[in-house]
């Protein structure tokens, strides 16, 4: 069932058939398996490390910074590449930036890419940037935990498609495909990369060894006796099929750009314009420090409501408020609602 899981992923972002995949309990756990295998693919000891130049950009997941530590990969030159206005990265300070490193005698070793990130759900120039990983040497890995499965609508096909470019890629099929929370996954295109950084044998185990048709987990993963977390994934796409995901991702795109439009309507400010499900959005006065602080009381009387639940964010020390659509309960009654609820406290202020 595993197994099935992770093919059907990997053919819906394009890797061959030569891959490793892991499920996992999320991204964060997934995106450890992904660096490990990057670092034991491009033999990063503790000798060379310090040589080795790492590219991301500000808006990257948190989970590749704790991964990297805990990887002892943070010894190595960490790049924060610049964005554009809308906060993708920007290719062109990404090839100079390589170009520099590589001239001064570094490594560059690591691109890492969004597809979807958190804070607004942008979708970083993936093409471009796997383009660049491989003219450099460099293992590409795209961090899809929020975004990458909304490869499975028409729309993002092209847009996303990108991903097929990468060396490893995170899922989180807890989030796009509104499964319960320990359902994250990892997968890697190279299958002898994961298996090198993973594959053991034990005497006790000799029993259990053979020629088996497919991967043992345990082979690809830190994991060996470890969680049965196929059968969620499994049964739910064998049950349902995956019209209905597909119909409920559509649906969450659209109430967000309506969401976007209604908002602004509102006399809201709005941030970029929504790629995958999220919005970020403020009441701007002109005065930064008053208006965070205004927006701090409002998420509170928001949350207080007990009837939304929203989160905020920060962006170039700006406040925001942020909706992410990706519960499959949420539809256009509830958006209707909380706008109602924004237009009252615009009333009120
Ligand atoms: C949620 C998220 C993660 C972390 O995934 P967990 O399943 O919470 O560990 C990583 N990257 C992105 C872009 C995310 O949205």
């Amino acid at each position: 069932m595993e197994d099935q899981c992770i093919r059907w992923m990997a053919r819906l972002i394009g890797y061959p058939d030569n891959h490793a995949g892991n499920l996992t309990s999320g991204g964060s756990i997934a995106t450890f398996g992904a660096l490990t295998a990057a670092r034991d693919h491009h033999n990063i000891t503790p000798e060379n490390v310090r040589n080795k130049a790492i590219y991301l950009t500000q808006q990257t997941h948190h989970c590749i910074h704790k991964a990297l530590r805990i990887a002892a990969l943070d010894y190595a030159h960490l790049r924060i590449v610049p964005m554009n206005d809308a906060y993708e990265m920007d290719v062109f300070s990404l090839q100079s930036m390589l170009d520099r490193d590589k001239n001064d005698g570094l490594m560059p070793f690591l691109i890492v890419g969004s597809a979807g990130s958190t804070d607004l759900g942008i979708i970083d120039p993936l093409v471009k940037m796997g383009q660049l990983a491989n003219a450099y040497g460099c293992w590409f890995h795209v961090d899809g935990a929020y975004g990458g499965l909304f490869m499975m609508v028409e729309q993002f096909k092209s847009r996303l498609a990108g991903i097929s470019l990468s060396d490893s890629v995170v899922l989180d099929p807890h989030k796009s495909l509104f499964l319960s929370y320990g359902s994250g996954a990892v997968l890697i295109k190279n299958r002898a990369a994961a298996l090198k950084t993973n594959y053991y044998r034990a005497n006790y185990m000799q029993d259990a060894e053979g020629d088996h048709a497919i991967l043992n987990p345990a082979d690809v993963s830190p994991e060996l006796t470890k969680h049965f977390r196929g059968l969620r994934m499994w049964l739910s796409l064998q049950y349902f099929g995956i019209a209905p995901f597909r119909a409920a991702l559509e649906e969450k795109i659209l109430l967000t750009k309506y969401f976007y439009q209604e908002v602004s309507s509102l006399g809201f400010e709005v941030g970029p314009q929504p790629t995958l499900s999220v919005c970020v959005f403020r009441w701007k006065t002109g005065d930064v420090e008053k208006d965070n602080l205004y927006n701090h009381e409002l998420i509170e009387k928001i949350l207080k409501s007990g009837k939304i639940f929203i989160s905020s964010t920060t962006l170039d020390n700006i406040y925001w408020l942020r909706i992410c659509v990706m519960v499959f309960r949420t539809h256009k009654e509830h958006i209707d609602r909380f706008l109602s609820l924004l237009k009252k406290i615009r009333n009120d202020r």
